[in-house]
């Protein structure tokens, strides 16, 4: 059933509480990169144009003593969303208490506030007490009491079940999704539960292990499932084929034998490799094909693969791509990655989506990820959504 959204609300004079992606990098309080700051301005744009007081709850980092809150606090943050928007941002430098409910009240419709680091929360009088990460069902509660409606954007935190995610939605009669979730969920969501046919996966990164709930899943759903990566070789030793140095699972070996079973020519392997002697990028290399001859290492899918796979996704309509093709943070690996990423971004008729924390750095950094569909902002929650499972912060948004 679909989501209630934002725009759904009725947003004029409430009391908007909103999680929203705040976790950028900082260090001696300056910002790294604002990218999530960004991202979250369309949804608090809308609200703040549309009436509502916007009331902005996020973590930062992560805070297990009391020495880890002042480098943590969210005021740089308030200050950057304020030069973003334009426009005053009041920042309140507490979580819970007559400070936070005063500003609060004295909120004009379209005004914007943030509240301190949801996660200094997991710490009171120096004890480490996990109020928000473990949602303390008094903590949700308080902070739901604190608004009209709650607006959920942080997708990158709906696999856990916080007190600012999960704990605001079940004391709250509405929760309604933000932009940013809405299309989190209209393309993961959809090409996981209702994808249009032929539906194909790229799977690569580093480690079967990491994998296994993904493959499976879409072992179910997919025509065809495309496998690159570190994980390549487990599959090869699976066949009885060499592999060199490469990258292997040895105690995955049984399982990648099942899985190869159990697929059939459903899922597709790598014919040829790049491959070297050291894992560095000045290391000598070469491309060749089937079996990784005895000192060298396989570090990319060849040419020869990147044809094969194209042949495959030329057709798709919808692709799911998750873990790059080789170790794409060296130059002489990366073409496999790079070619994939270009051709995806050929395919116009085609929703095209990237998920996984190194996925989407490969594709930003390799300059291909404005011609693709959706680029996911959450790794470990797009993961776990293409493991199918449910994301308690994405079950506890209303239905429409
Ligand atoms: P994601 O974060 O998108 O889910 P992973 O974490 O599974 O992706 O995998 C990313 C990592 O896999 C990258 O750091 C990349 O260097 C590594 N990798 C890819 N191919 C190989 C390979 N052939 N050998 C070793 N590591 C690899
Ligand atoms: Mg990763």
């Amino acid at each position: 059933m679909a989501k209630l959204t934002v725009s759904d609300l009725d947003l004029k004079g409430k009391k908007v509480l909103m999680r929203v992606d705040f976790n950028v990098p900082i260090k001696d309080g300056v910002i790294g990169n604002d990218n999530r700051i960004v991202a979250a301005l369309p949804t608090i744009k809308y609200v703040s144009e549309h009436g509502g007081k916007a009331i902005l709850l996020s973590h930062l980092g992560r805070i297990k003593k009391e020495d880890d809150k002042p480098g943590l606090s969210m005021r740089p943050v308030a200050e950057r969303l304020s030069n973003l928007l334009n426009k005053p941002v009041t920042f309140v430098p507490t979580t819970e208490g007559s400070q936070l409910e005063d500003a609060i009240d004295g909120l004009s419709d379209g005004d914007v506030l943030v509240m301190e680091n949801t996660r200094y929360e997991d710490v009171k009088n120096g004890e480490y007490v996990k109020r928000e990460s473990g949602n303390d069902p008094e903590l949700g509660k308080y902070w739901a009491s604190l608004g009209d409606v709650f607006v959920n954007d942080a997708f990158g935190t709906a696999h856990r079940s916080h007190a600012s995610n999960v704990g605001i939605a079940s004391n709250m009669g509405q929760t309604a999704a933000g932009f940013l979730m809405e299309k989190e969920i209209k393309f993961i969501g959809g090409a996981v539960d209702n994808p249009e046919h032929p539906f194909v996966a790229i799977l690569g990164g580093a480690k079967v292990s990491d994998k296994i709930g993904v493959i499976d899943n879409l072992l179910a759903k997919a025509d065809k499932i495309l496998i690159g990566g570190g994980m390549t070789y487990t599959f090869y030793a699976a066949k009885g084929m060499k592999i060199g140095n490469s990258l292997v699972e040895k105690d995955k070996i049984d399982l990648a034998k099942e899985i190869l079973d159990k697929a059939g020519d459903k899922l597709v392997l790598p014919t040829d490799s790049v491959v070297a002697e050291k894992f560095d990028n000045d290391a000598a290399h070469k491309t060749v094909d089937g079996d990784i001859p005895d000192g060298y290492m396989a570090l990319d899918i060849g040419p020869k693969s990147v044809a094969e796979f194209e042949d495959v996704l030329k057709s798709a309509k919808t692709v799911v791509w998750n873990g790059p093709m080789g170790v794409f943070e060296m130059s002489n690996y990366a073409e496999g990655t790079l070619e994939i990423g270009k051709f995806l971004g050929t395919l116009t008729e085609a929703k095209t989506i990237v998920g996984g924390g190194d996925s989407t750095a490969a594709v930003q950094q390799l300059g291909v990820a404005d011609k693709l569909s959706h680029i996911s902002t959450g790794g470990g929650a797009s993961l776990e959504y293409l493991e199918g499972k449910t994301l308690p912060g994405i079950a506890a948004i209303s239905d429409k």
